[in-house]
């Protein structure tokens, strides 16, 4: 079974996914832990990879492509895989197809959790920090006893300026205008399945394993 994941910042996929690799019994491949692994690993395009992240600069789309490749050619992916945060352009997505043939292997599945806008905003923004002990809170899933003040040690909560409504809004828009092209792609070859990642856990994750079931 070989899964692609996407969705929004604030959708859930994290844990989705998680849960979607224990119930199938796949790796699941972020291109996050696929870099630090080459990186710590020293491969030739870890190695590269290195350099322009250091550097602070976007990583090439061959670097990063070479890598997945590298990740999915390892043995515990011939069961399969979950593959998440890649593809993120057309480029990427095309790339991906030319090498999983080369492989002798195809997507199965594109999940895509659906979840609206200012329900995302509502989840993005709602973060809060303690000034003085650095605990979390979240004004709807976990809010503090008291408005604005930690449970723990009494400290001002804070809001991050990366959480606010500007900056998380900017972020869900680039990633829409982003990804819309790759839904598409996706969507033409008949791969796209679209979860409502707007209801409760367990029923997104009953609805994403009926769709890998091939029940939906
Ligand atoms: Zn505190």
């Amino acid at each position: 079974m070989n899964i692609l994941f996407m969705g929004p910042p604030g959708a859930g996929k994290g844990t989705q996914a998680e849960r979607i690799v224990d119930t199938f019994g796949v790796p699941h491949i972020s291109t996050g832990d696929a870099f630090r692994l080459a990186m710590k690993q020293g491969t030739p395009l870890g190695l590269k990879a290195k350099e322009y992240v250091d550097q602070g600069l976007l990583v090439p789309d061959e670097i990063t492509n070479g890598i997945v490749k590298e990740r999915l050619e390892q043995e515990d992916c011939n069961k399969g895989f979950l593959l998440d945060g890649f593809p993120r352009t057309l480029q990427q997505a095309e790339a991906l197809d030319g090498m999983l043939k080369e492989l002798g292997r195809s997507i199965d599945h594109v999940i895509n959790l659906k979840v609206d806008r200012s329900l995302l905003l509502a989840r993005l923004t709602g973060r809060r920090i303690c000034k003085s002990c650095g605990s979390t809170y979240h004004v709807l899933f976990n809010p503090p006893k008291q408005e604005g003040v930690c449970d723990k040690c009494g400290g001002e909560l804070y809001q991050r300026s990366d959480d606010t409504e500007e900056k998380v809004g900017t972020r869900l828009d680039e990633y829409i205008s982003k990804t819309a092209p790759l839904l598409n792609y996706y969507s033409e070859k008949g791969l796209l399945r679209e979860v409502d990642g707007e209801k409760e856990i367990d029923t997104v994750t009953a609805d994403i394993e009926s769709y890998l079931r091939g029940s939906l």
